[in-house]
């Protein structure tokens, strides 16, 4: 069905009704010989209408995407459609298998590996399909995250800014539906799956849930309602009519994103909150020492004003680590 990449999808996309199956993708090396590790989608084809793309588990070791996205799998029923929704719960199979950010097989970061390439190893080729195959045929996508286990965030979404301005309008559409209350602005460029997306002129963003893979209910809950809301705004889903309003979001600079950083290694102290609002000077945080225990703790400060939008999950760091990010709020006329 798809020549152009080593990856055999074995459900037909073409035909209507509600489709589960595997994208097959060929590996042979010290554990897999001559093998095919099924990565499981599933797709809802019901007349006429777009074609939308959601995945989670890109890293695999971010946990509540890939629970939402088999939830949608479970939930939804065909009658509920219009058009094609493609749903990839857990992208990069062979990293989720083991709750780990990069692929075991060749400790490749998938969202780091586009466009691909399908000689360069199981995760490019991954991304290869996605940007070769499942992508010209998407109106639009998105791929969700959680922060993963060493750093926390608060729900954000990800919106990378592309020169084509009709396109970041289509993209800030899709993200004022999703409805989280803050949310990262990028700039396209990158080698990331929404990099990949937007320069074949598909509307795209990302998500982090916020709970750093817990399985906490209201953070589920919460990206729960923000992808059924993605979805309705898309037209792919009928309007169950019940789903709360999407939040006004807040939109944070993440090209001027600042980190504090622990000179030694040590314990640190947080002075703030996720999203508190903090100036250049203030003190981040104080760091005590691991080894000279009667070394005075050192004040860490921020280098710029901003909001906190990243903290590290674990006290213990090392000579290098960061321990705390912010970013400045900006507006919409800023970005469209
Ligand atoms: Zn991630």
């Amino acid at each position: 069905m798809f020549s152009q990449s080593p990856i055999v999808c074995n459900v037909p996309m073409d035909e209507p009704g509600r489709h589960i199956g595997s994208l097959d993708l060929m590996t042979s090396d010290n554990t897999h010989y001559y093998s095919v590790i099924p990565i499981p989608i599933a797709v809802f084809n019901n007349g006429e209408g777009p074609t939308v793309y959601v995945s989670a588990g890109t890293h695999g070791n971010e946990e509540q995407g890939q629970l939402v996205v088999r939830r949608l799998i479970a939930d939804l029923n065909l009658s509920d459609i219009q058009g094609r929704l493609i749903l990839i719960p857990s992208l990069n199979l062979p990293a989720a298998r083991v709750s780990a950010r990069v692929s075991p097989l060749d400790d490749a970061n998938l969202n780091r590996s586009f466009p691909g390439d399908a000689r360069s190893g199981p995760t490019s080729t991954i991304a290869h399909f996605l940007t070769n195959v499942l992508f010209p045929i998407c109106d639009a996508g998105m791929d969700l995250h959680s922060a993963g286990r060493e750093a926390g965030m608060p729900a954000l979404t990800y919106l990378g800014l592309n020169p084509d301005k009709e396109l970041t309008k289509r993209s800030y559409e899709l993200l004022k539906a999703f409805g989280f209350p803050h949310a990262m602005i990028c700039e396209d460029g990158g080698d990331g799956m929404d990099d990949s997306a937007h320069a074949l002129k598909i509307p795209f963003i990302g998500a982090e849930f916020k709970g750093m893979s817990s399985a906490d209910p209201a953070p589920l809950k919460q990206g729960m309602d923000a992808v059924l809301r993605f979805l309705v705004h898309t037209g792919v889903l009928k309007d169950p009519g019940n789903l709360p309003p999407p939040a006004e979001t807040v939109l944070l600079d993440h090209r001027v994103l600042t980190s504090v950083r622990a000179p030694n290694e040590g314990f640190f102290w947080p002075a703030h909150e996720m999203l508190d609002e903090v100036k250049a000077g203030d003190v981040a945080g104080m760091l005590y020492s691991f080894d000279e225990i009667g070394r005075e703790p050192t004040a860490l400060t921020y280098p710029a004003s901003g909001v906190v939008t990243m903290r590290r999950t674990h006290a213990r760091c090392a000579a290098g680590d960061l321990v705390v990010s912010t970013a400045p709020v900006i507006t919409s006329d800023d970005i469209l």
